[in-house]
């Protein structure tokens, strides 16, 4: 994605970044972190990480977020993806391990983000269109890991994760890039920043900018990179790595595009020959461009022993669609596995679990309570996620049975997701946008359908009512308001949901 920025950079009042030292709260130590600690000093790594800071520092690891938008895992090597879009990502994955089973909590940048932020449901956080903004006295993952003396610096690339947003809540530092214009030469010039120009602001703001080693707070370090997101418009010879008969990226832009995305169009047409194929050749290029970039960030991570005594995390805000529901860049408007179904990668300094595979659910609201727990931090009673923690520790009693996700911009869904089901429910009955909706209950049996598309809600049975009181029971729990046409209930469901708890 190439677009028109400004670069901003806001500090946290009172707090200096970089170079900041802060003390670090006496928390548990956690068996996981003294074992990455022992390990560490075994391979003599320890002399110049946090581990040498005064205090208590020793006992809290340095965390990296890395958040790719718009990244399908089937498009990852790591993922069974046949092509070579990801050797880095794919090289993490190998040391450390991987999520199969990974879902997003809405399909679009600000509440998904949002989510991964707070550990909340969207509904919760209610930071779901451009004019919300999020409450005081939600905790953020930054801001309880700052309080616990981490230094939290952040990097973003969207104007989705503005500050305006509250995103910015804990970062010391939370550069963004925004639409806009850089002057040059005393003129105003489009600026367009890709990957490439998000890495060199995190080598000379972060990298460059550490302090003296022995004398920094462990650091949260959190990365969002906007680029496999439409515009697909990689340098060219990244997109001939996957079709080299590609001459430009005029057809992965969303000029091009927008004839094709379902909630813009009353009625898609047919995309011209071959033409999926260049735009999934164009999407795989940005990857495979953002893949060689990472590579370049780690090396000078590891050249300048940043990696040493560092969690590194690796996730997306959601998918993105190519025709498999009859559009082209559908996220935002379905709540379909393409568009939810996310990586998640955890690799740990001393090779901890390295290449094991994980196959519980779990969800993107579960990224910040890991992250705490792994430094050895309670979780602020606000968080609805749950640490992975257990899953790592292999404490299958404590998989996730299902995920939840939704979205309320341009039609409001819910979906309820297992491993055998999805249940997704939409309550407008009118279209708020060009394309069509699908009002009501839709049931998917994923083993014999896993690409969602017979609806059998219709047939009745006693999966779907099941699934359909846990649904409704999920969205009545939180008390929202919910437009258009209400999941209706009768007086024996709402019963049945008083007697499991879900409402008083
Ligand atoms: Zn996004």
């Amino acid at each position: 994605m190439r677009t028109h920025w400004n670069e901003t950079t806001r500090y946290r009042s009172g707090i200096n970044r970089p170079g900041a030292r802060n003390q670090v709260a006496g928390s548990a130590v956690l068996p996981i972190v003294l074992a990455i600690l022992v390990s560490c000093a075994q391979i003599g790594c320890q002399s110049d990480g946090p581990g040498e800071a005064p205090g208590n520092e020793a006992t809290q690891p340095n965390l990296i977020l890395i958040s790719i938008d718009t990244l399908r895992p089937d498009h990852l090597g790591c993922y069974g993806y046949e092509r070579p879009t990801s050797a880095t990502i794919d090289s993490l994955a190998q040391r450390g391990v991987v999520f199969d089973h990974a879902f997003a909590q809405a399909s679009w940048t600000l509440p998904s983000h949002m989510s991964m932020f707070t550990s909340m449901y969207p509904h919760t956080h209610q930071v779901e269109d451009q004019g919300a903004s999020l409450a005081e006295g939600i905790a953020t993952a930054a801001e309880a890991l700052s309080e616990s003396g981490y230094s939290t610096d952040g990097f973003v690339s969207w104007i989705f994760l503005s500050s305006r947003f509250g995103f910015d809540r804990g970062f010391d530092r939370y550069d963004e890039i925004v639409p806009g214009r850089k002057i040059v030469d005393g003129r105003p010039k489009p600026f367009y920043p890709d990957v490439t120009t998000l890495v060199d602001s995190v080598l000379v703001n972060f990298v460059d900018a550490q302090p003296t080693p022995g004398t920094e707070s462990p650091f949260y370090l959190f990365l969002h990179i906007f680029d496999p997101h439409i515009d697909y418009d990689p340098p060219l010879e990244y997109a001939q790595i996957f079709d080299p008969s590609l001459e430009s990226t005029e057809r992965g832009s969303f000029q091009f595009l927008q004839n094709y995305i379902a909630g813009r169009t009353a009625e898609v047409p047919q995309l011209p020959d071959g033409a999926l194929e260049q735009i999934r050749a164009l999407y795989d290029g940005e990857i495979r461009h953002v893949d060689d970039q990472l590579s370049r960030l780690f090396g000078r991570l590891r050249a300048q022993g940043l990696l040493e005594n560092t969690i590194v995390m690796l996730t997306s805000d959601h998918g993105e669609e190519f025709m498999e529901h009859g559009s082209i860049e559908g996220h935002q408007w379905t709540l379909y596995d393409e568009v939810l179904h996310v990586p998640l990668i955890i690799c740990f300094p001393d090779g901890r679990g390295a290449g094991t595979r994980f196959d519980p659910i779990v969800q993107t609201i579960d990224v910040a309570p890991t992250l705490l727990d792994l430094a050895g931090i309670p979780s602020p009673e606000t968080f609805e996620g749950r640490s992975l923690r257990p899953i790592l520790d292999g404490k299958p009693d404590l998989e996730r049975a299902t995920t939840f996700s939704q979205i309320k911009r341009y039609n409001q869904k819910w979906a309820l997701r297992s491993r055998e089901h999805k249940l997704i429910f939409t309550a407008d009955t009118e279209a708020r946008f060009a394309g069509p909706i699908h009002p009501g209950f839709e049931l998917y049996e994923l083993a014999v359908d896993p690409t969602e598309q017979d609806n059998r809600f219709a047939e009745g049975n006693a999966t779907a009512d099941s699934l359909k009181l846990q649904l409704q029971g999920w969205i009545l729990e939180k008390g929202t308001d919910v437009a258009g046409d209400s999941p209706e209930m009768t007086e024996e469901e709402i019963e049945r949901l008083r007697s499991v708890g879900y409402i008083n």
